[in-house]
């Protein structure tokens, strides 16, 4: 019953293409906030001359800064995912589940291309734990 369906050569190749776009739209999205964290710092000094609100002294800019460096962050993360995922694609694991090692839903992929579980396991493996009463009992 268990139909394990492999990722085809081109379906793999369709998914490495997403990849690397994201990846390349990932990599321009940090770059521009770092400059945009920079241009924030130079600012920040200008500003300082100006301050004719009392607390007009860069304290919008370190909250920008703080939310430019929170998404860059993010970028970073995800191009790591992304990594990841082109590695499993070299290494001809892509695709499969890393908690019970079942083939990820095709569909699933095509949504979320760095997905490393499949749907049960993300949801907390509920509908797939029937280990035979192990640790049913309860230990009082
Ligand atoms: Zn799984």
């Amino acid at each position: 019953m268990t139909k394990r369906q492999a990722p085809t050569p081109k379906f793999l190749e369709q998914q490495q293409k997403m990849l690397e776009e994201e990846r390349a739209t990932q990599v321009a999205l940090a770059e521009r906030l770092l400059e945009e964290i920079s241009q924030l710092n130079d600012d920040s000094g200008i500003i300082d001359s100006t301050g004719d609100d009392g607390f007009g002294e860069g304290a919008a800019t370190s909250v920008d800064q703080d939310r430019d460096r929170a998404l860059h962050g993010q970028a970073m993360g995800r191009i790591d995912e992304i990594d990841a995922a082109l590695q499993r694609i070299s290494d001809e694991t892509y695709g499969n589940c890393e908690i019970c090692g079942e083939q990820i839903a095709k569909a699933r992929l095509e949504a979320l291309p760095t997905a490393t579980q499949c749907v049960n396991c993300k949801a907390g493996g509920l509908a797939s734990r029937h280990r035979g009463g192990l640790g049913r009992r309860s230990a009082a």
